[in-house]
């Protein structure tokens, strides 16, 4: 008897390495800051101050800078969102792949310049959500909270590129003591969520006043902060920053990381400071083009999120945000990513897939069909194997007999 055992183990063996190769935690390195001393590189300032904001820096460090690139580096900076990258993060930079999923995040690209005819410079319509300026009230129950304009490094798929910039000085919104007093004149308010920018670039005073204000309105129950700085510049989550956020619980923390990469042995330390805290992990994916779009790579990242203590929260389907089209990809696919985590990998693994709604309508979750069949006298189900199955609900109170095999055959083929 043959059989083209060899040849299948061969391909399946170059998946698991592959996927094994994503999980590992490894240290972004020195990379070209090599003569830094320790004290500097670990200093969250000093990474701030050396980010790589200029071309004439990409040119400097990156071998293998292409055109397209170079022309978005400058343009980027004269009329569009900032480019700013910390030297840690640049480091994850495979400077012999141009589709590097890091690099795609944070360089900019000749294609952002490019509009296409629905995309907008405000896709989640929070504009005409927003009470006070930097507040958006779109849920009955929890407003966001933009509470700086800055963040530590410019995703280029940025949501809010129309808010954030790239000037110095790190203070509260001009509008700061109106949102404050939106929030204590709202009642219904029991959950805050402070985003931006990066409410984590404030220093730990500037947070706790801020957080220490929120904490005053006896209304607001839950604290949750959105940040990317723990995945762009670890070496914020100091111990004495994770033992001020502890005055505040309950307190949650969602951070923002799309690719197995991004989870280094720093981060996965500046994470474990966070959790011993005691502050809740959540996790933030957006679905983007060469950088996530497949489940091999979904699947060790949410794996490796579980190891980081972080439980994989929302992916997002990429907002249509003016020049993003060269990093979108199809519902479609979020689908399909969808189908390969659920069942085949820890439930605390599998994330909710969502598109914010075009134009305000707010989150809107995404499905794969698991019911076949729902009629009031029956359920006909599938599992991740899609194998069919039935629930059998009453009818005038008479259950139902089993299904008929040739009906469940029939509904399996579909
Ligand atoms: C995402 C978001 C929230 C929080 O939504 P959850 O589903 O509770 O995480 C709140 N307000 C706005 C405007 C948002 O975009």
């Amino acid at each position: 008897m043959h059989f083209d055992a060899p040849s299948f183990a061969e391909g399946n063996s170059d998946s698991t390495a592959q996927f094994n190769g994503l999980k590992q935690f490894k240290t972004a390195g020195r990379g070209f800051w090599g003569n830094v001393s320790d004290k500097d590189w670990n200093d969250w300032k000093w990474q701030l101050k050396h980010r790589i904001t200029t071309v004439e820096q990409l040119e400097k460090l990156m071998p293998t800078l292409t055109p397209e690139e170079r022309a978005g580096a400058v343009l980027a900076n004269a009329n569009k969102l900032a480019m700013a990258v910390t030297p840690y993060f640049f480091n994850l930079i495979d400077m012999a792949d141009e589709n590097c999923p890091i690099r795609r995040q944070v360089i900019p690209r000749i294609e952002e310049t490019t509009t296409a005819k629905w995309e907008m410079s405000d896709p989640c319509g929070e504009d005409s959500h927003s009470p006070v300026p930097g507040l958006v009230h779109r849920y009955p129950d929890r407003v966001l909270f933009l509470v700086t304009d800055r963040c530590a490094a410019y995703c280029r798929y940025c949501t809010r590129s129309r808010l954030v910039s790239n000037a110095s000085g790190y203070d509260f919104h001009p509008e700061f003591d109106r949102q404050i007093a939106y929030i204590a004149e709202h009642p219904e308010i029991r959950d805050v969520l402070l985003s931006g920018g990066d409410p984590l670039l404030f220093s730990d005073d500037k947070l706790e006043q801020l957080l220490a204000r929120l904490r005053a309105i006896p209304h607001v129950e839950f604290l949750r902060i959105g940040t990317r700085i723990p995945v762009f510049l670890p070496q914020r989550i100091t111990p004495e920053f994770c033992a001020m956020l502890k005055k505040f619980h309950p307190l949650f923390i969602s951070i923002h990381s799309n690719h197995p990469r991004e989870l280094t042995t720093e981060v996965r330390e500046a994470l474990g400071r966070l959790a011993d805290a005691g502050v809740p992990l959540g996790n933030q994916s957006v679905m983007l083009k060469h950088v996530n779009d497949d489940v091999t790579v979904m699947k060790a990242h949410v794996q490796k999120l579980l190891m980081c203590r972080v439980r994989p929260y929302y992916i997002y389907q990429c907002d249509l945000i003016a020049g993003s089209s060269h990093l979108r990809t199809t519902v479609q696919k979020g689908l399909e990513i969808m189908e390969g985590l659920r069942g085949h990998t820890t439930g605390y693994a599998v994330p909710q897939f969502v598109i914010d709604a075009p134009g305000g309508g707010g989150k809107v979750p995404i499905n794969p069909d698991y019911i076949k069949q729902l009629n009031g006298k029956r359920v006909i189900i599938r599992n991740f194997e899609n194998k069919i199955f039935e629930y059998p609900e009453k009818e005038d109170g008479t259950p139902v007999v089993a299904p008929h095999a040739s009906e469940l055959e029939w509904l399996g083929k579909d």
